[in-house]
Protein backbone atom coordinates (compact mmCIF):
# COMPACT_ATOMS: atom_id res chain seq x y z
CA UNK A 1 0.00 0.00 0.00
CA UNK A 2 1.46 3.27 -1.10
CA UNK A 3 1.53 5.60 2.21
CA UNK A 4 3.58 8.47 0.77
CA UNK A 5 3.25 9.25 -2.83
CA UNK A 6 6.51 10.61 -4.85
CA UNK A 7 4.43 12.49 -6.59
CA UNK A 8 0.95 14.36 -6.95
CA UNK A 9 -0.95 15.92 -9.84
CA UNK A 10 -3.22 18.36 -7.40
CA UNK A 11 -5.39 21.05 -8.05
CA UNK A 12 -4.88 24.17 -6.21
CA UNK A 13 -7.50 27.12 -7.30
CA UNK A 14 -9.83 27.62 -10.54
CA UNK A 15 -8.58 24.85 -13.13
CA UNK A 16 -12.18 23.22 -13.39
CA UNK A 17 -14.21 26.48 -12.92
CA UNK A 18 -11.34 27.72 -16.08
CA UNK A 19 -11.35 24.82 -17.96
CA UNK A 20 -15.67 24.85 -18.28
CA UNK A 21 -15.14 28.90 -19.11
CA UNK A 22 -12.54 28.08 -21.78
CA UNK A 23 -15.49 25.67 -23.47
CA UNK A 24 -17.88 28.20 -22.88
CA UNK A 25 -15.54 30.59 -24.91
CA UNK A 26 -16.55 28.19 -27.64
CA UNK A 27 -12.86 28.32 -28.06
CA UNK A 28 -10.87 25.34 -27.03
CA UNK A 29 -7.88 24.95 -29.49
CA UNK A 30 -4.40 26.53 -29.21
CA UNK A 31 -4.19 30.46 -28.36
CA UNK A 32 -7.33 31.46 -27.13
CA UNK A 33 -7.68 33.86 -23.99
CA UNK A 34 -6.50 31.39 -21.20
CA UNK A 35 -3.31 30.57 -23.26
CA UNK A 36 -3.00 34.54 -23.52
CA UNK A 37 -3.33 34.96 -20.06
CA UNK A 38 -0.29 32.64 -19.60
CA UNK A 39 1.76 34.79 -21.80
CA UNK A 40 0.80 37.53 -20.36
CA UNK A 41 2.12 36.24 -16.77
CA UNK A 42 5.29 35.04 -17.50
CA UNK A 43 5.70 37.69 -19.95
CA UNK A 44 5.30 40.37 -16.97
CA UNK A 45 5.84 38.31 -14.05
CA UNK A 46 9.92 37.10 -15.32
CA UNK A 47 10.14 40.24 -17.71
CA UNK A 48 10.70 38.34 -20.79
CA UNK A 49 10.51 39.82 -24.60
CA UNK A 50 7.64 37.18 -25.06
CA UNK A 51 6.59 33.74 -23.95
CA UNK A 52 4.49 31.30 -25.42
CA UNK A 53 2.76 27.90 -24.36
CA UNK A 54 4.09 24.78 -25.88
CA UNK A 55 2.81 21.14 -25.85
CA UNK A 56 5.94 20.43 -24.04
CA UNK A 57 9.22 21.49 -22.47
CA UNK A 58 10.67 19.23 -25.58
CA UNK A 59 9.00 20.84 -27.63
CA UNK A 60 10.07 24.14 -26.73
CA UNK A 61 13.58 23.06 -26.88
CA UNK A 62 12.79 21.77 -30.45
CA UNK A 63 12.02 25.60 -31.35
CA UNK A 64 15.19 26.67 -30.17
CA UNK A 65 17.42 24.48 -32.05
CA UNK A 66 14.99 25.30 -35.27
CA UNK A 67 15.37 29.14 -34.25
CA UNK A 68 19.20 28.79 -33.89
CA UNK A 69 19.37 26.78 -36.79
CA UNK A 70 20.99 24.36 -36.09
CA UNK A 71 22.24 21.57 -38.52
CA UNK A 72 24.32 18.56 -38.96
CA UNK A 73 27.57 19.22 -38.13
CA UNK A 74 26.58 21.90 -35.40
CA UNK A 75 27.97 21.40 -32.21
CA UNK A 76 25.80 21.51 -28.97
CA UNK A 77 26.93 21.59 -25.63
CA UNK A 78 25.11 20.03 -22.75
CA UNK A 79 25.21 19.27 -19.16
CA UNK A 80 26.19 15.39 -19.40
CA UNK A 81 23.41 15.37 -15.78
CA UNK A 82 20.15 16.42 -17.40
CA UNK A 83 16.39 14.43 -18.83
CA UNK A 84 17.35 13.09 -22.56
CA UNK A 85 15.18 16.06 -24.38
CA UNK A 86 17.94 18.50 -23.26
CA UNK A 87 20.21 17.14 -26.12
CA UNK A 88 17.31 15.00 -28.75
CA UNK A 89 15.93 18.45 -29.49
CA UNK A 90 19.50 19.17 -31.28
CA UNK A 91 20.65 15.68 -32.02
CA UNK A 92 16.73 15.81 -34.01
CA UNK A 93 18.01 18.67 -35.79
CA UNK A 94 21.33 16.73 -36.74
CA UNK A 95 23.81 18.32 -33.97
CA UNK A 96 26.45 16.52 -32.20
CA UNK A 97 26.11 16.25 -28.60
CA UNK A 98 29.52 17.91 -26.25
CA UNK A 99 28.58 16.24 -23.09
CA UNK A 100 30.57 18.85 -19.85
CA UNK A 101 30.16 17.16 -16.62
CA UNK A 102 28.60 18.82 -13.70
CA UNK A 103 30.22 20.01 -10.58
CA UNK A 104 29.60 18.05 -7.35
CA UNK A 105 27.69 20.38 -4.99
CA UNK A 106 25.03 21.72 -7.23
CA UNK A 107 25.29 18.65 -10.20
CA UNK A 108 25.08 22.22 -12.70
CA UNK A 109 27.16 22.16 -15.23
CA UNK A 110 30.66 22.91 -14.39
CA UNK A 111 31.31 25.98 -16.14
CA UNK A 112 34.97 25.97 -15.67
CA UNK A 113 35.32 23.17 -18.15
CA UNK A 114 32.92 24.98 -20.83
CA UNK A 115 35.90 26.88 -22.58
CA UNK A 116 37.77 23.77 -23.48
CA UNK A 117 34.58 22.25 -24.84
CA UNK A 118 33.85 25.28 -27.43
CA UNK A 119 35.35 24.65 -31.20
CA UNK A 120 33.97 26.53 -34.12
CA UNK A 121 31.46 24.02 -34.78
CA UNK A 122 29.69 25.10 -31.50
CA UNK A 123 26.51 26.88 -31.94
CA UNK A 124 24.65 26.77 -28.80
CA UNK A 125 25.37 26.48 -24.93
CA UNK A 126 22.31 24.66 -22.79
CA UNK A 127 22.64 25.08 -19.24
CA UNK A 128 20.26 23.06 -17.06
CA UNK A 129 19.46 24.73 -13.42
CA UNK A 130 19.19 21.53 -11.95
CA UNK A 131 16.59 21.24 -8.78
CA UNK A 132 16.02 25.02 -9.91
CA UNK A 133 19.10 26.09 -8.45
CA UNK A 134 20.73 28.32 -11.14
CA UNK A 135 24.03 27.27 -12.98
CA UNK A 136 26.95 29.91 -12.88
CA UNK A 137 25.72 32.00 -14.87
CA UNK A 138 27.70 35.20 -14.92
CA UNK A 139 30.27 33.08 -16.03
CA UNK A 140 28.56 30.95 -18.87
CA UNK A 141 27.26 34.33 -20.58
CA UNK A 142 30.72 35.65 -20.33
CA UNK A 143 31.99 32.73 -22.16
CA UNK A 144 29.61 32.72 -24.88
CA UNK A 145 29.24 36.17 -25.74
CA UNK A 146 33.13 36.15 -26.29
CA UNK A 147 32.95 33.07 -28.48
CA UNK A 148 29.21 34.45 -29.95
CA UNK A 149 27.39 31.23 -29.33
CA UNK A 150 23.81 31.23 -28.43
CA UNK A 151 22.51 29.71 -24.84
CA UNK A 152 19.09 27.96 -24.34
CA UNK A 153 18.36 27.49 -20.65
CA UNK A 154 16.46 24.33 -19.89
CA UNK A 155 14.61 26.28 -17.23
CA UNK A 156 12.70 23.11 -16.89
CA UNK A 157 13.19 22.85 -12.81
CA UNK A 158 13.64 26.69 -12.28
CA UNK A 159 10.70 28.87 -12.68
CA UNK A 160 10.66 31.88 -10.28
CA UNK A 161 13.81 30.72 -8.93
CA UNK A 162 16.63 33.09 -8.91
CA UNK A 163 20.68 33.61 -10.05
CA UNK A 164 21.94 37.07 -8.34
CA UNK A 165 18.43 38.88 -8.04
CA UNK A 166 17.06 38.14 -11.74
CA UNK A 167 15.00 35.63 -12.78
CA UNK A 168 16.36 31.62 -14.18
CA UNK A 169 14.99 31.75 -17.72
CA UNK A 170 16.01 35.68 -18.51
CA UNK A 171 19.73 35.18 -19.33
CA UNK A 172 20.13 33.45 -22.61
CA UNK A 173 18.43 34.42 -25.90
CA UNK A 174 15.97 31.91 -25.14
CA UNK A 175 14.60 29.16 -22.34
CA UNK A 176 12.44 26.71 -22.21
CA UNK A 177 10.09 25.76 -19.25
CA UNK A 178 8.03 22.33 -18.32
CA UNK A 179 4.76 21.70 -17.00
CA UNK A 180 4.48 18.32 -16.88
CA UNK A 181 2.75 16.69 -14.06
CA UNK A 182 6.09 16.47 -12.50
CA UNK A 183 6.93 20.18 -12.22
CA UNK A 184 6.00 22.72 -9.67
CA UNK A 185 3.59 24.16 -12.05
CA UNK A 186 1.64 21.12 -14.28
CA UNK A 187 -1.56 20.99 -16.89
CA UNK A 188 -0.16 17.65 -17.34
CA UNK A 189 1.71 17.81 -20.19
CA UNK A 190 2.96 21.70 -21.34
CA UNK A 191 5.89 24.07 -21.76
CA UNK A 192 7.14 26.98 -22.66
CA UNK A 193 9.65 29.07 -24.73
CA UNK A 194 10.84 32.40 -23.01
CA UNK A 195 12.71 34.80 -25.87
CA UNK A 196 14.54 37.38 -24.70
CA UNK A 197 16.43 37.68 -27.87
CA UNK A 198 13.45 39.83 -29.21
CA UNK A 199 15.07 39.23 -32.93
CA UNK A 200 13.91 35.76 -32.61
CA UNK A 201 10.40 36.57 -31.80
CA UNK A 202 8.61 37.00 -34.43
CA UNK A 203 10.11 33.85 -36.42
CA UNK A 204 9.19 31.81 -32.73
CA UNK A 205 5.12 32.49 -33.39
CA UNK A 206 5.62 31.40 -37.31
CA UNK A 207 7.31 27.83 -36.31
CA UNK A 208 4.74 27.20 -33.19
CA UNK A 209 1.79 27.84 -35.65
CA UNK A 210 3.18 25.24 -38.49
CA UNK A 211 5.53 27.59 -40.34
CA UNK A 212 2.46 29.89 -40.71
CA UNK A 213 2.22 33.54 -40.23
CA UNK A 214 -1.23 32.99 -38.53
CA UNK A 215 -0.67 34.75 -35.43
CA UNK A 216 0.31 37.95 -37.64
CA UNK A 217 -2.88 37.57 -39.55
CA UNK A 218 -5.07 37.13 -36.38
CA UNK A 219 -3.28 41.01 -35.14
CA UNK A 220 -4.51 42.40 -38.63
CA UNK A 221 -0.46 42.64 -39.71
CA UNK A 222 -0.90 40.69 -42.75
CA UNK A 223 -3.60 40.23 -45.44
CA UNK A 224 -3.16 36.62 -45.74
CA UNK A 225 -2.64 33.39 -43.66
CA UNK A 226 0.14 31.14 -45.56
CA UNK A 227 2.99 28.93 -45.32
CA UNK A 228 6.29 31.31 -44.70
CA UNK A 229 8.54 28.58 -43.05
CA UNK A 230 9.07 25.22 -41.96
CA UNK A 231 6.87 24.22 -38.71
CA UNK A 232 5.19 21.80 -36.51
CA UNK A 233 2.18 22.35 -33.93
CA UNK A 234 3.75 23.21 -31.07
CA UNK A 235 0.69 25.07 -29.04
CA UNK A 236 -1.33 23.23 -26.66
CA UNK A 237 -5.19 23.15 -26.44
CA UNK A 238 -6.57 26.21 -24.18
CA UNK A 239 -7.95 23.83 -22.14
CA UNK A 240 -4.98 22.76 -20.92
CA UNK A 241 -3.76 26.69 -20.51
CA UNK A 242 -7.37 27.57 -18.26
CA UNK A 243 -5.88 24.77 -15.90
CA UNK A 244 -2.44 25.89 -16.17
CA UNK A 245 -3.49 29.62 -15.72
CA UNK A 246 -5.22 28.72 -12.53
CA UNK A 247 -2.12 27.13 -11.55
CA UNK A 248 -0.16 30.47 -12.05
CA UNK A 249 -2.58 32.37 -9.96
CA UNK A 250 -2.04 30.02 -6.92
CA UNK A 251 1.90 30.90 -7.18
CA UNK A 252 2.44 32.15 -3.82
CA UNK A 253 0.36 29.29 -2.43
CA UNK A 254 2.45 26.47 -4.70
CA UNK A 255 6.68 28.50 -3.80
CA UNK A 256 5.61 28.73 -0.34
CA UNK A 257 4.06 25.16 0.27
CA UNK A 258 6.70 23.39 -1.50
CA UNK A 259 9.93 25.94 0.36
CA UNK A 260 8.24 24.49 3.28
CA UNK A 261 8.51 21.01 2.73
CA UNK A 262 12.34 21.85 1.13
CA UNK A 263 12.64 23.74 4.45
CA UNK A 264 11.34 20.46 6.78
CA UNK A 265 13.45 17.83 5.03
CA UNK A 266 16.63 20.16 5.16
CA UNK A 267 16.25 20.52 9.04
CA UNK A 268 15.37 17.22 9.58
CA UNK A 269 18.06 15.55 7.93
CA UNK A 270 20.90 17.80 8.16
CA UNK A 271 22.44 15.91 11.18
CA UNK A 272 21.70 12.33 10.31
CA UNK A 273 23.47 13.36 6.76
CA UNK A 274 26.34 14.67 8.14
CA UNK A 275 26.87 11.48 9.99
CA UNK A 276 26.45 8.70 7.62
CA UNK A 277 28.67 10.23 4.71
CA UNK A 278 24.90 11.49 3.02
CA UNK A 279 25.16 14.94 0.98
CA UNK A 280 22.26 17.27 0.95
CA UNK A 281 21.72 19.81 -2.08
CA UNK A 282 23.97 22.89 -2.05
CA UNK A 283 22.25 26.31 -2.68
CA UNK A 284 24.73 28.66 -3.24
CA UNK A 285 24.86 32.00 -1.17
CA UNK A 286 23.63 34.33 -4.54
CA UNK A 287 20.82 32.17 -5.30
CA UNK A 288 17.02 31.71 -4.52
CA UNK A 289 15.86 28.30 -5.41
CA UNK A 290 13.00 27.28 -7.31
CA UNK A 291 12.05 24.15 -4.92
CA UNK A 292 11.64 21.71 -7.20
CA UNK A 293 12.88 19.00 -5.70
CA UNK A 294 14.57 17.24 -2.36
CA UNK A 295 17.36 14.91 -3.80
CA UNK A 296 20.23 13.53 -1.51
CA UNK A 297 23.25 11.63 -2.67
CA UNK A 298 23.97 8.15 -0.59
CA UNK A 299 27.52 7.21 -0.18
CA UNK A 300 27.23 4.60 -3.10
CA UNK A 301 24.88 2.60 -5.77
CA UNK A 302 24.32 -0.26 -3.45
CA UNK A 303 23.34 1.94 -0.27
CA UNK A 304 21.37 3.91 -2.84
CA UNK A 305 19.24 1.03 -4.20
CA UNK A 306 18.91 -0.63 -0.95
CA UNK A 307 17.57 2.83 0.27
CA UNK A 308 14.90 3.27 -1.98
CA UNK A 309 13.81 -0.59 -1.81
CA UNK A 310 13.49 -0.20 2.24
CA UNK A 311 11.45 2.91 2.04
CA UNK A 312 8.83 1.59 -0.77
CA UNK A 313 8.50 -1.75 1.69
CA UNK A 314 6.90 1.29 4.10
CA UNK A 315 5.04 2.36 1.47
CA UNK A 316 7.21 5.78 0.80
CA UNK A 317 8.18 6.24 -3.00
CA UNK A 318 11.51 7.68 -3.72
CA UNK A 319 13.27 7.92 -6.93
CA UNK A 320 15.98 8.36 -8.37
CA UNK A 321 16.99 9.89 -11.80
CA UNK A 322 19.52 11.00 -14.99
CA UNK A 323 21.76 7.73 -16.05
CA UNK A 324 24.33 9.59 -17.57
CA UNK A 325 23.60 10.64 -21.28
CA UNK A 326 27.05 9.69 -22.50
CA UNK A 327 26.55 6.11 -21.49
CA UNK A 328 23.30 5.96 -22.77
CA UNK A 329 22.88 3.95 -26.29
CA UNK A 330 22.71 7.17 -28.09
CA UNK A 331 25.87 8.37 -26.14
CA UNK A 332 28.26 5.48 -26.75
CA UNK A 333 26.95 5.79 -30.31
CA UNK A 334 28.33 9.94 -30.28
CA UNK A 335 31.83 8.06 -29.25
CA UNK A 336 31.83 8.26 -25.56
CA UNK A 337 33.17 5.87 -23.20
CA UNK A 338 33.16 5.50 -19.23
CA UNK A 339 35.27 7.91 -17.63
CA UNK A 340 34.41 10.54 -19.67
CA UNK A 341 32.23 13.00 -17.19
CA UNK A 342 33.35 11.07 -13.53
CA UNK A 343 31.17 13.63 -11.18
CA UNK A 344 28.03 12.12 -13.41
CA UNK A 345 29.01 8.76 -13.54
CA UNK A 346 29.12 9.05 -9.67
CA UNK A 347 26.19 11.15 -8.64
CA UNK A 348 23.98 8.91 -11.01
CA UNK A 349 24.53 5.82 -9.20
CA UNK A 350 24.08 7.98 -5.28
CA UNK A 351 21.08 10.55 -6.06
CA UNK A 352 17.51 9.67 -4.88
CA UNK A 353 14.68 12.19 -4.62
CA UNK A 354 12.48 12.15 -2.21
CA UNK A 355 8.43 12.22 -1.74
CA UNK A 356 7.96 15.97 -3.50
CA UNK A 357 4.50 17.60 -4.74
CA UNK A 358 1.63 19.78 -4.25
CA UNK A 359 -0.12 18.05 -1.56
CA UNK A 360 2.73 16.53 0.37
CA UNK A 361 1.92 16.97 4.12
CA UNK A 362 4.15 17.38 7.81
CA UNK A 363 2.81 14.39 8.50
CA UNK A 364 3.90 12.72 5.04
CA UNK A 365 7.06 14.38 5.86
CA UNK A 366 7.08 12.78 8.87
CA UNK A 367 6.79 9.45 7.69
CA UNK A 368 9.14 9.67 5.73
CA UNK A 369 11.94 11.11 7.92
CA UNK A 370 11.47 8.83 10.64
CA UNK A 371 12.00 6.04 8.17
CA UNK A 372 14.99 7.47 7.22
CA UNK A 373 16.35 7.93 10.72
CA UNK A 374 15.84 3.68 11.34
CA UNK A 375 17.72 2.86 7.77
CA UNK A 376 20.33 0.72 8.62
CA UNK A 377 23.19 1.94 6.65
C1 LIG B 1 10.89 17.57 -17.34
C2 LIG B 1 12.13 18.00 -18.07
C3 LIG B 1 12.15 18.19 -19.45
C4 LIG B 1 11.03 17.78 -20.36
O1 LIG B 1 9.85 18.36 -20.06
P1 LIG B 1 8.53 17.92 -20.85
O2 LIG B 1 7.61 19.07 -20.58
O3 LIG B 1 8.08 16.63 -20.25
O4 LIG B 1 8.88 17.78 -22.29
C5 LIG B 1 13.29 18.72 -20.03
N1 LIG B 1 14.37 19.01 -19.30
C6 LIG B 1 14.40 18.82 -17.97
C7 LIG B 1 15.62 19.19 -17.21
C8 LIG B 1 13.29 18.28 -17.32
O5 LIG B 1 13.33 18.04 -16.01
Amino acid sequence: MIKVDFNKPVTVGNEFEYMRQAIENVKISGDGVFTKKCHTFLETELGVTKALLTTSCTHALEMSAILLGIQPGDEVIIPDFTFVSTVNAFVLRGAKPVFVDVHPDTLNLDETKLEAAITPRTKAIVPVHYAGVGCEMDAIMSIARRHNIAVVEDNAHGLFGKYKGKFLGTFGAMATQSFHETKNFSCGEGGALLINDPALAERAEIIREKGTNRSRFFRGQVDKYTWVDIGSSYLPSDLLAAFLYAQFEQREKIQSHRKNVWDMYQAALRDWAGKHGVQLPTVPADREQAYHMFYMLLPNLELRQKFIMYLRERGIYSVFHYLPLHLSDMGQGFGYREGDCPVTERVSDQLVRLPFHNELTSSDQEQVIDAIMEFQF
